[in-house]
Parts: structure tokens; sequence; C-alpha cells
């Protein structure tokens, strides 16, 4: 069971998804995780509120490398109510290993890329506090 995952985590690690730039992204934005050094970001096109382009760059650790490719892949097409209910067990379901306390924050940067990036860092924290 947590084999599958394992390689699923490897595989996105290796080959990641809609890694690269946009032409002319809507939304960029850059956070990074200095405990780690894992350093994102996300650029999206936004049209009629919904995600028609994503892509992500930076480097960092198999954990956040995999989350970002994985929820890339998640975000393609997804309208702006869909992503805003992507939360952090979203994407720790998306991971599906135990992800300790030091990996967490390297699990669920993407995610807070792409929501600060989208609705500003204020409203990331206070998702993060709950
Ligand atoms: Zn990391």
């Amino acid at each position: 069971m947590d084999d599958f995952y394992r390689e699923n985590i490897l595989d996105h690690y290796k080959y990641p998804r809609y890694k690269g730039h946009l032409e002319n992204p809507d939304i960029k934005f850059r956070d990074v995780n200095p405990t780690c050094g894992d350093d994102i970001t996300f650029e999206l096109k936004i049209e009629d509120d919904r995600v028609t382009d994503v892509a992500f760059n930076g480097h960092g650790c198999a954990i956040s490398m995999a989350s970002a490719s994985m929820l890339a892949e998640e975000l393609m097409g997804k309208s702006l109510d869909e992503v805003k209910a992507m939360d952090k067990r979203f994407v720790l379901d998306l991971l599906g290993i135990p992800i300790g306390p030091v990996r967490l924050k390297c699990a669920l940067l993407p995610l807070k890329v792409v929501k600060a990036g989208v609705w500003g860092l204020d409203a990331w924290q206070r998702e993060e506090e709950d």
C-alpha cells in the first residue's frame, strides 16, 4: 500500500508534470521553505474564474516537488471555488504516505504558493492556523 504511494512520489519527482513556465501568467507567486531549502513558483492562467493553464518551477526535496507536480495536475481546469476547497487534507491524501511535522511544510508549500498567489498570504495563514 505504502509502496504504491512512495513510487508515485518518486515518479512525480523524477518526471514532474507541468514543470516550466507560462507566457504571460495571470498569477505568479513564489515562496520558500527555509528549513528544507524548497523554493517553488507557481504560474497560473485564469479565465472566467477557472484555471486554464498551470506551470511550476523551482527546486526542493522529493516531497515538495512531488506535491507540486501532483497539485499542478489537480489544478488544471478547476474553478477557483474548487481550488479554494483544496486543503491540507487534500494534499496529504494525494501524497498518501504519513508526513511528519518537519516534512509537513515541504508537502504544503505548493498549496501555500497557489493559494497565497490567488488570495494573498493572509488567507493562507488563516487556513494554516485551523
Ligand atoms: Zn522539503
